[in-house]
């Protein structure tokens, strides 16, 4: 490629609003262009980074045994609602109606479609396995979505799913892609770990996420670094030994007020959809028995729901809710003075990027009557509330397989692979005639990866005061060639033009920066892009038969024999 023939604007100044550091340098190198909140244009430069992600994804799924497919993105409602994830989802996902007043989403996961094409498709034990993938754009209504393609509501994600006629099998695909996966990121470049995750509200027994290691990653993971263990503190915490937990219980215990903690442990206690908005949610402490626990209360006046949640709560963890006698003692209100009222209800929120569940404006106060509202006050008729930090595991603990201390980091979500047992199977009916012609419901696996979201985080690791530094199997170019005077000198751009010639001939990915511009325009501009190596022709080396090179991340350009600059870029 020559840079004449390439379209490419670079900016001196991230926007203002660009919060991390990917964000900024793919919009300052012009890889990206917003065109609403999470929804961004990829130009030619960023787009070609875009597709050597996706094809080493590609690459290696094939390799893996997968079969490449492409499913619509418009998917209907009735598939949805046989899954029963219509009503579940909550509003990330896109819903709108054809002109025919018939329902429709944008698919933010294809669990439904693919089970649907399996289920029409397969009927013998003999068709088993199969594992299906595409790589697709993917519509997710992110309550929040920022740090530019990293969480953007449009974004491309590579989804595989396969179907088995036994457990045992899917473990063995699970393992597969497991594998498969490690390979991925390592050919990517990427330093990444991969943890154990919580299953969320799935159930079931496997599941790992990929996370490549960033300070600006949204997760907390927890490893330790004497054995492999290694975990999403989110499933980490439900393993916490109890002495972390009951320093949090303490903590809370000092107020007996609302305090808040972080969202998705709420979600996940809750079993409530990221994003979806509650009425009041109250945390108090409590003691039993002189264990001190901790218990959450979800202020709805809807008691069967309270109590479901209290099961399920008490089968993973020390937690229960409190009965609404225990909240009253607690804080001191009178009988029947207690519901879900608040000044500003609909402020309570679960948010979607771990920050907090905000239960500042919970307000307790109610007639005999039940629930209808009086004019109480935080500060007023409460204390105020205080915030509490409630993540159970911190630095120190001891590690769950006792071989070590923990240690907490932060990673980017890059993929996440799942052992979905029978859920959707069961659900749509996928089932297959066995062996003995006996009808059986298939296993499920499904796997992840966001392609959009690695750029993001490959630049969150390679990133320096110039701009993007990128492993040259994703870089959009892996060398430049950058004359000095291509305009001027008929021996510069005579050299220019071989040298790109034999790189091209060479099977390199080459641009030659023909462009008549300053040479600290042209060597800006390709350290901002992320172009690994450098080479620079002029006059005076070229009397010596030398080339200048530079690896991008070196401090000093060496000189090169002009023969032999092939081979230093092999
Ligand atoms: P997160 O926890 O970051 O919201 P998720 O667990 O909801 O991600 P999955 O349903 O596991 O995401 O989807 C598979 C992969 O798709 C994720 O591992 C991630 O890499 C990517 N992904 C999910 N949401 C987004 C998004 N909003 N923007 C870009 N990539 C995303
Ligand atoms: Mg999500
Ligand atoms: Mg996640
Ligand atoms: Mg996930």
């Amino acid at each position: 490629m020559r840079t004449s023939q390439f379209f490419f604007t670079t900016l001196k100044e991230a926007p203002a609003d660009a919060e991390v550091i990917s964000q900024k340098m793919m919009l300052r190198a012009g890889y990206i262009k917003r065109a609403a909140a999470g929804i961004y244009t990829w130009m030619p430069l960023g787009l070609r980074v875009l597709r050597k992600v996706e094809n080493v994804v590609r690459e290696e799924m094939n390799q893996a045994g997968a079969l490449e497919l492409l499913m619509p993105a418009v998917q209907p409602a009735e598939l949805w609602q046989e899954s029963g994830r219509w009503e579940q989802y909550g509003p990330e996902l896109l819903r709108f109606k054809d002109r025919h007043q018939r329902e429709f989403v944008i698919g933010p996961t294809h669990e439904e479609v693919i089970t649907d094409v399996v289920r029409r498709d397969v009927k013998s034990y003999r068709q088993l396995p199969i594992h299906l993938y595409q790589v697709q754009t993917k519509f997710r209504d992110e309550i929040r979505p920022r740090f530019g393609v990293m969480r953007g509501r449009e974004f491309l994600m590579k989804d595989g799913y396969s179907f088995h006629s036994s457990f045992d099998d899917l473990k063995r695909e699970y393992g597969n892609m497991y594998d498969t996966y490690s390979r991925i990121f390592t050919r990517l470049g990427l330093k990444f770990r991969a943890v154990a995750a919580d299953t969320g509200s799935i159930g079931g027994t496997g599941s790992h996420e990929f996370h490549v290691l960033a300070d600006s990653g949204e997760d907390d993971i927890a490893f330790c670094p004497d054995s492999d263990y290694a975990a999403n503190v989110e499933l980490a915490e439900a393993l916490a030994p109890a002495r972390s937990r009951m320093a949090a219980a303490k903590a809370l215990e000092k107020t007996h007020t609302p305090g808040k903690m972080a969202c998705a442990d709420v979600a996940k206690f809750l079993e409530l959809p990221l994003g979806q908005i509650v009425k009041s949610i109250a945390v108090i402490s409590e003691k039993e028995d002189s264990k001190q626990t901790f218990a959450l209360l979800l202020l709805r006046g809807d008691h069967e729901l309270n109590e479901i949640k209290a099961s399920k709560i008490a089968a993973i963890n020390p937690f229960r809710f409190a009965t609404e006698e225990e909240v009253i003692a607690h804080l001191g209100c009178k009988p029947g003075f207690i519901g879900p009222v608040g000044i500003d209800r609909e402020k309570v929120a679960v948010f979607a990027d771990r920050s907090v569940a905000v239960m500042s404006d919970f307000v307790c106060g109610a007639n005999e009557a039940g629930y209808h509202m009086t004019g109480v006050n935080f500060g007023r008729d409460l204390p105020e509330p205080e915030i509490f930090d409630l993540r159970n595991v911190v630095a120190g603990d001891p590690s769950p397989d006792g071989k070590g201390m923990l240690d907490i980091c932060r990673g980017i979500e890059v993929g996440h692979i799942f052992q979905l047992r029978q859920k959707y199977a069961q659900a749509l009916g996928c089932s297959y005639l066995d062996e003995s012609g006996k009808s059986q419901v298939m296993e499920m696996g499904c796997y992840g990866i966001g392609v959009s979201r690695i750029v993001g985080a490959a630049i969150e690791q390679g990133n320096d005061e110039k701009g993007i530094v990128l492993p040259a199997a994703i870089a959009p170019f892996e060398v430049c060639i950058v004359p000095m005077g291509y305009h001027k000198s008929e021996a510069v751009k005579a050299a220019a033009d071989q040298l790109y010639a034999d790189l091209k001939k060479g099977g390199f990915d080459v641009v030659l920066d023909d462009r008549n511009e300053r040479p600290g325009v042209m060597f800006a501009d390709m350290e901002l892009i992320g172009i690994p190596h450098r080479v620079v022709i002029g006059e005076r080396g070229l009397k010596d038969g030398q080339f200048e090179y530079k690896g991008r991340r070196d401090a000093e350009a060496t000189m090169i024999a002009q023969s032999d600059i092939v081979a230093t870029l092999q």
